[in-house]
C-alpha cells in the first residue's frame, strides 16, 4: 500500500459484558460483541438506543463502570484514547475551518512529530485514496459536502489506525451523494482491509454495504448477523419492523411430529417447515412483497392463503405501490411491482390477497 498502511490483516473487536451509565441511567446494558477482522460492521438501532456511546467508549471518550474491550488481542479497556491507535470520523466531520485540506490531514501526524518529508508523503498518499488529490490547498468552506466527507476520512486514515470508526458517516449527505458515497467508503474499506465499525440509524445503509450487523435497542443487543440473516430471520418483531417493512400475525402454534401448525382468525390452520420446541402463543410475520393481489373474482394460485379484504390507502413508491388493506378488523401492508400493464387497484376496492405460506417466518418468542 502506498500509504505503508500495516493493516490489509485487519483487527478484531472484542467487546465483553460492557455496562455504561450516564449517572442513574444505564445506556449500555451488558453489550458482548465479537467482531471479526476486516470486517465493516454497522451498529445499527434507533435513535438513543447506545450507538455512538457504544462507538465512543471503543475510541476511549467513555468509560464503561464494567466489562473489557480488546483490539486485536490486546485488552485497551483501561489506555487513554491517544494511545489507542484507533480512528475516528465524526458525523459534523469535525475538520478545521482555518486550516487548509493538507493541513487538516497534516494534523494528526504532527501530533506524532513525524518528519516533515513524511508527513507530506503521507497526506498527499491519504488525500489520492479518497480521490482528493488536487483539492489540498482549499479550505473546508470551498469544498461540497461530500468532499468535507472525504477529507474527514483521509485525515483519519492518515494516522494509519488499526481500527476505523464511522459515526453516521453519511447522515449530512443528500440522499443522492449519500448513496455513492457509501459504495465509495466500502470500495476504501476493502482497499485497506482496515476493521471498520459504523453507526447509523438507517437501516437500508447498515444493510447494503455491512458484511454484520448488530442491532441495538434500549442499550442492549437485540440481534447480530448478516443483512440477510437479519432481513430473513429477524430475532422478534422489533428486528423484522426495525429491518425494512413486515405484516406480523398473532395466533398460536401447535408443534406437530413433522414441524408446526399455526392457526390465527385471518390465516386459518397453516402447517410451517419450522421446529417448534414449545406449543402456545406465537407470531409470524411476512414481507409486503411475497403477497399477491387479485379482484374478488379472480384465481388464487393453488397452495397459496386467500384473504378478502379491502384497500384502504396506498402509496406510490416508484418501483412498486404500497397497498394497506383492511382485513378482518386487521392492516396488512402489500408492495406490488409497477410496471405498464400491471393492475392498479383503487381504494374503497374489494381485493384479494394470496400470502405465499413458504413466506411466512415463525419469530421467536
Ligand atoms: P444513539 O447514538 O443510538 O442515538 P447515544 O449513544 O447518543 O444514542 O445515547 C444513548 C442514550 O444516552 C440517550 O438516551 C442519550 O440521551 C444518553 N446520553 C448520551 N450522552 C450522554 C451524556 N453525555 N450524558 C448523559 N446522557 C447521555
Amino acid at each position: 500500500m502506498e500509504t505503508g498502511h500495516k493493516t490489509d490483516t485487519g483487527v478484531s473487536v472484542d467487546i465483553r459484558n460492557i455496562s455504561l451509565s450516564y449517572g442513574k441511567t444505564p445506556v449500555l446494558r451488558d453489550v458482548t460483541l465479537a467482531i471479526k477482522p476486516g470486517e465493516f460492521f454497522a451498529l445499527l438501532g434507533p435513535s438513543g438506543s447506545g450507538k455512538s456511546t457504544l462507538l465512543r467508549l471503543i475510541a476511549g471518550f467513555n468509560q464503561c463502570q464494567s466489562g473489557t474491550l480488546h483490539v486485536g488481542g490486546t485488552d485497551i479497556t483501561n489506555i487513554p484514547p491517544w494511545n489507542r491507535n484507533i480512528g475516528m470520523v465524526f458525523q459534523n466531520y469535525a475538520l478545521w475551518p482555518h486550516m487548509t485540506v493538507d493541513q487538516n490531514v497534516a494534523f494528526g501526524l504532527e501530533e506524532r512529530r513525524l518528519p516533515r518529508t513524511e508527513i507530506a508523503r503521507k497526506v498527499a498518499a491519504a488525500l489520492e485514496l479518497v480521490g482528493l488529490a488536487d483539492f489540498g490547498s482549499r479550505r473546508p468552506n470551498q469544498l461540497s459536502g461530500g468532499q468535507q466527507q472525504r477529507v474527514a476520512v483521509a485525515r483519519t486514515i492518515a494516522i494509519e489506525p488499526k481500527l476505523l470508526l464511522l459515526d453516521e458517516p453519511l447522515s449530512n449527505l443528500d440522499a443522492q451523494l449519500r448513496l455513492h458515497m457509501r459504495v465509495e467508503l466500502l470500495a476504501l474499506q476493502r482497499k485497506l482491509g482496515i476493521t471498520t465499525l459504523f453507526v447509523t440509524h438507517d437501516q437500508e445503509e447498515a444493510l447494503s454495504i455491512s458484511d454484520r450487523v448488530a442491532v441495538l435497542d434500549g442499550g442492549v443487543i437485540q440481534q447480530v448477523g448478516t443483512p440477510m440473516d437479519l432481513y430473513d430471520r429477524p430475532a422478534s418483531a422489533f428486528i423484522a419492523n426495525f429491518v425494512g417493512t413486515i405484516n406480523v400475525i398473532s395466533g398460536t402454534v401447535t408443534a406437530t411430529s413433522s414441524g408446526a401448525i399455526f392457526e390465527s382468525p385471518l390465516l386459518g390452520r397453516v402447517p410451517l417447515p419450522a421446529a417448534v420446541a414449545t406449543s402456545g402463543s406465537a407470531q409470524v410475520a411476512f414481507r409486503p412483497h411475497t403477497l399477491s393481489l387479485a379482484p374478488p373474482e379472480g384465481q388464487t394460485a393453488p397452495g397459496t392463503i386467500r384473504i378478502a379484504g379491502t384497500i384502504a390507502g396506498r402509496e406510490f413508491l416508484g418501483e412498486f405501490i404500497r397497498y394497506n388493506i383492511a382485513v378482518q378488523g386487521n392492516h396488512l401492508i402489500a408492495d406490488q411491482p409497477h410496471y405498464s400493464g400491471n393492475i392498479e387497484f383503487l381504494p374503497g376496492s374489494a381485493i384479494n390477497v394470496g400470502l405465499d405460506p413458504t413466506q411466512l417466518t415463525l419469530l421467536p418468542t
